[in-house]
């Protein structure tokens, strides 16, 4: 089967009424909405490096799009199409066909359209996923914008992805395999975030980005960290690693003034978000518990300072 076939086969299926032109031409048209800033992404997974070669590919599917989903709304951006690069060591329809099922799914779960692309053979099956998106001029929530005395807060649990990658067919797998990239919760924190991440290495190395862009330090209330039952019950140390230097939660971690955070919660957000600490002009993390002082040697944390 040719690249062509294989493309118009599983890549070619409908596009949202905002594409002017999709895949099947040299490129695709875009019209930018009036004052609105393009946001743009990119993320590679590897096969054997990102995932275990027998993973679903389903899930390979969903989490090569929900990822670069997940750097869009940390920005506070809408998203809106992606285009996917794929590496295939060769053709083989059943892998092609649930890859491009659980990328649609994500797609269309999100509003957002594949574009266009590049199919290519190599010995390593790599997908490449480009995503793009759209906020209004000046308004994009970097990292550099947290201040003295804000909240810090993240959103959903964290720790389920670590934890599944060490117990695999445990149910938390899927927060593993399909992590749900906070959409709805990022456009919401534009205007009212200070600053914000989306958790791809762990909380600590995460958050530790927004401290070094914006020149502050953290203390974490280790206690309020929103965790599984299953994460819960383990001791403190084992629950505090996953925690904290987990990756693959995909949840949003951001900064917001006490006065913004109320603001935030007079709407409807599809999941919840926690405060976990606060902002300080330290220029370090600290942690606490109950207000203890707490060491932590985490694994894989790389100290920012
Ligand atoms: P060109 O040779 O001009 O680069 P290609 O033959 O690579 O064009 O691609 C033909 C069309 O199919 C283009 O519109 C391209 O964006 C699209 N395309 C190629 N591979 C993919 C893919 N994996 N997913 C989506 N669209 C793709
Ligand atoms: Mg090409």
């Amino acid at each position: 089967m040719a690249e062509f076939s294989i493309i118009d086969t599983y890549f070619n299926r409908q596009i949202n009424s905002s594409v002017d032109l999709g895949v099947g031409d040299d490129s695709a048209l875009l019209t930018p909405p009036p004052n609105q800033q393009l946001v743009i992404c990119a993320d590679t997974l590897v096969a054997g490096r990102h995932f275990p070669l027998d993973t679903n590919p389903h899930a390979i599917g969903w989490k090569s799009v929900a990822v670069n989903l997940s750097d869009i709304a940390a920005m506070g951006a809408k998203p809106q199409s992606i285009l996917l690069a794929l590496s295939l060591p060769q053709i083989d329809h059943d892998w092609l066909k649930g890859f491009s099922q659980g990328l649609y799914d994500c797609c269309d779960q999100f509003g957002v359209s594949l574009i266009g692309g590049d199919t290519t053979q190599s010995p390593h099956l790599t997908i490449s996923v480009t995503a793009l998106g759209w906020i209004e001029a000046g308004q994009a929530v970097t990292r550099s914008g947290a201040q003295i005395g804000d909240y810090v807060c993240v959103s959903g649990q964290v720790g389920d992805a670590a934890y599944a990658l060490q117990h695999l067919g445990h149910h938390l797998q899927k927060r593993l395999d399909y992590p749900t990239p906070r959409c709805q919760l990022g456009q919401k924190l534009k205007g009212l975030a200070s600053s914000m991440i989306d958790i791809s290495d762990g909380l600590a190395q995460d958050l530790g980005h927004i401290l070094k862009a914006s020149h502050k330090g953290a203390i974490l209330n280790l206690e309020n960290l929103a965790m599984s039952p299953v994460l819960q019950d383990l001791c403190h140390e084992q629950k505090w690693q996953y925690a904290l230097a987990g990756g693959d939660d995909y949840e949003l971690c951001f900064t917001i003034s006490p006065q913004n955070y109320k603001t935030l919660l007079q709407q409807q957000l599809d999941v919840n978000t926690t405060i976990i600490g606060t902002i300080t002009n330290s220029q370090t993390l600290s942690f606490q518990h109950h207000d203890q002082a707490v060491m932590l040697n985490l694994n894989g944390y790389q100290h920012f300072a």
